[in-house]
Parts: C-alpha cells; sequence; structure tokens
C-alpha cells in the first residue's frame, strides 16, 4: 500500500491563553499558539522552560489552570487523555518483551477492536521501514529500531496529532542524526502533526519547519528555523540558537534605512529593519560565520562595519573552519568562524587582525544582554 494512501490529514492544534500553575511554581506563564495541520512544529528550550509540561497538557495528562486546548477546532481541554486524537512517544519507551514486533505495534488497535490489526501493524512497520523485522523480538533490534517500533505503534491509529517528547534523547549522536531525517521524511509521507519537544537546537533546526522557542514559561520568538537564526529578536534567542557577536551601546544615528550604535568606541550600524528598537540603550549583534577576518586593516565602506585592530587571544582549528576568538578591548571580543578552503588558519595566536562583515547581516535585540536577561 502506498504510504500516501496510509495517510490521513493531520489536525492544527490550537493552544488558547495557557496558563499552568503547580503549588508553588507558575510552569507556562502564558501560551498562546496555532500549529497548522501537517506541520513538524519545534518547541525548543532548555530543561525546565515548560516544554513537558506543555506536551503533557496537549496530552491530556495535566490540566491548564487557564486556557483552552483545541484540536482540528474541537475545544479538547476538558476531554479525558484516552479520547484525545493524540498519541504520545517518549524518550524511554515500553515495548512488551514476549511479543514481536509486529504484535507490538498491533496490541492497542486490538484492544479496540480497528479494523484488521495486523494488517494496519504491517503498513506502519513499512513506513519506519521495519516490516522485514517483523517477527522479531525486541531485545533483538538495536535502539534506534526499538525506537523506530515506537514511533510505528504510535502512528498505526492515525492520530491526527503525534507529540514527541525528547524521542531521540537515548541515542548515539550518530543513529540521532540518522533517526532526524528519518523522522522528517515519515512525517512529510504520512502528512500528520507533529509537535516535537527538544532542548537540542541542532535537532529543531533540522526536523521542524517551525520552531517555538521557549524561555521560561513564555515563547520567546517563533519562525522557520532559517529565520529565527538570521534574525533573532532577544539575546535568549541569539545565544541559543547558535552563537552571536553582540555589542551593547549607545544609538547616535537613526535614519528610516540604519541605526549606528557606539560600542566601546567602535560605530556599528545594523539596517532599521533589522533592529528591534531604534534609540537608547541597544544590544547589536552578528553571526560568527558573517565575520571576515583581515590581517591588514580592509578598506572602509559604508556597507560593511569594520572593527581593528584587535589581537587573536584564541585559535581553534575543526578541519572544515578555523574559530578565532578576536581582542577589541573595550568593545569586547569578536568570535569568526572562518572557512578554511584551501588552506589552514590565515592568523596566528597573538597577531593583530580586524574583523569586518556586511551590515546586512547585522541585527538589533529587543532587550540589553546582561541586563537581567539570565
Ligand atoms: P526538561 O527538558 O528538563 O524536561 P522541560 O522544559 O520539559 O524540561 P517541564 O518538565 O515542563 O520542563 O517543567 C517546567 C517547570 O515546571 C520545571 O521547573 C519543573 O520543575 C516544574 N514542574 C513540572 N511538573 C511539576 C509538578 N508536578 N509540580 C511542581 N512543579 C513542576
Amino acid at each position: 500500500m502506498a504510504v500516501r494512501e496510509f495517510a490521513e490529514r493531520g489536525a492544527d492544534l490550537e493552544l488558547r491563553g495557557i496558563q499552568k500553575r503547580f503549588p508553588g511554581f507558575t510552569a507556562i506563564e502564558e501560551l498562546d499558539l496555532t500549529i497548522p495541520a501537517g506541520s513538524f512544529f519545534a518547541l525548543l528550550g532548555p530543561s525546565g522552560c515548560g516544554k513537558t509540561t506543555t506536551l503533557r497538557l496537549v496530552a491530556g495528562l495535566e490540566e491548564p489552570t487557564q486556557g483552552r486546548i483545541l484540536i482540528g477546532g474541537a475545544d479538547v481541554t476538558d476531554t479525558k487523555a484516552h479520547e484525545r486524537p493524540v498519541n504520545t512517544v517518549f524518550q524511554s519507551y515500553a515495548l512488551f518483551p514476549h511479543m514481536t514486533i509486529l504484535e507490538n505495534v498491533a496490541f492497542g488497535l486490538k484492544r479496540r477492536r480497528i479494523g484488521d490489526p495486523l494488517a494496519k501493524a504491517r503498513e506502519a512497520l513499512a513506513l519506519v521501514e521495519l516490516d522485514h523485522l517483523a517477527q522479531r523480538k525486541p531485545q533483538q533490534l538495536s535502539g534506534g529500531q526499538q525506537q523506530r517500533v515506537a514511533l510505528a505503534r504510535a502512528i498505526v491509529n492515525r492520530p491526527a496529532l503525534l507529540l514527541l517528547d525528547e524521542p531521540l534523547g537515548a541515542l548515539d549522536l550518530k543513529l540521532r542524526r540518522q533517526m532526524q531525517l528519518e523522522l522528517k521524511t515519515i512525517q512529510e509521507d504520512v502528512g500528520l502533526t507533529f509537535l516535537h519537544v527538544t532542548h537540542d537546537q541542532e535537532e529543531a533546526m533540522t526536523m521542524a519547519d517551525t520552531v517555538a522557542v521557549m524561555n521560561k514559561g513564555r515563547i520567546e520568538q517563533l519562525g522557520a528555523p532559517e529565520a529565527l537564526y538570521e534574525l533573532p529578536e532577544t539575546t535568549f534567542v541569539a545565544n541559543f540558537l547558535g552563537q552571536s557577536n553582540l555589542f551593547t551601546g549607545e544609538v547616535v544615528a537613526s535614519t528610516d534605512q540604519a541605526i549606528t550604535v557606539d560600542a566601546g568606541g567602535f560605530r556599528v550600524t545594523v539596517p532599521s529593519a533589522r533592529a528591534q528598537v531604534h534609540r537608547g540603550t541597544i544590544t547589536v549583534g552578528v553571526r560568527p560565520e558573517k565575520v571576515a577576518l583581515h590581517t591588514e586593516a580592509p578598506a572602509e565602506t559604508s556597507d560593511r562595519n569594520t572593527l581593528g585592530s584587535g589581537r587573536v587571544i584564541d585559535v581553534s582549528f575543526s578541519g572544515v573552519s578555523t574559530q578565532y576568538l578576536v581582542d577589541f578591548g573595550r568593545a569586547g571580543t569578536v568570535l569568526v568562524f572562518a572557512q578554511n578552503i584551501g588552506h589552514g588558519p590565515v592568523a596566528s595566536l597573538g597577531s593583530e587582525v580586524w574583523v569586518s562583515w556586511a551590515v546586512a547581516h547585522g541585527f538589533g535585540l529587543s532587550d540589553v544582554a546582561g541586563a537581567g536577561a539570565a
């Protein structure tokens, strides 16, 4: 059977004004979120930010203190967990050791007396490419294969919404990378709505079409992975998704096109459209791979920011690229990721260098780095 025939469209998920208080602790401050049907959505954030609580609220394992939850337009806030069109795959999955893989996947269907359970289980196993191992017992499978069985079991009854709670956390790095790509392919094939919770930024960016960055019970920023990476709006997002060079200073010039900030004696210009605020004290930034390193003073042009001269205080060669840390005194340090194309490092430890980057690549944040931001 073709995968497309297996598929049933996923459902929208809507969280309206959700708050979750535990005795003495508010885990979700306020959450408004719409996840369109058929999307692969990641909730990304550090430990304790409220990701799992959000998932448990959607699954019906916790009740919100305030707010409503809608799946496919239907209000399920007061619906019991087992009556919601939702399945969850956890990091730790329990397969029945005495049953074959096929029986494990068919188990829930048999209980509910839905259609031909074994035929449906075979289809689900084919989707995760394990149909050839259907007669084996769980202990005869690798960790990654067992995780795929858990996934087949979760999609076999075609839930409108699949919740994934760090499902790859127990796998080693290589297997995890492979499963990330497989999960994404399966999601595209079955067309269900996936809500994936992770603290691993690379995992979220690789798999999801939309990522919501969560911090302290709130969503800080939501968007396509590239958009979040290219244009972070807060210091938390700038630092949590990859690395950033941040400079804090006073805005000394502001037009419709650009703002210029005095950062420890250096002028840094950012396009106005890429800055969240346009006056007062602000933090501006640029990603390290956007910064060029020069061993001589470059010609200054209005479309580039140039800082000089600094001193290389750390060089770390990693094959494909070299990372340089350059000290600019009062302006702070600048991290540069330089691709090693045809040669190795271009500047040595202790040498004098300049850095520059296109004005178009800078961003201005809505909060000031270090000012109360944890
Ligand atoms: P992790 O990545 O570590 O799983 P998380 O982002 O999923 O973290 P949650 O499990 O949602 O975080 O927890 C959010 C906060 O709520 C934490 O500070 C946690 O201690 C708290 N919390 C969770 N469950 C309860 C509970 N039943 N009673 C009190 N506090 C709780």
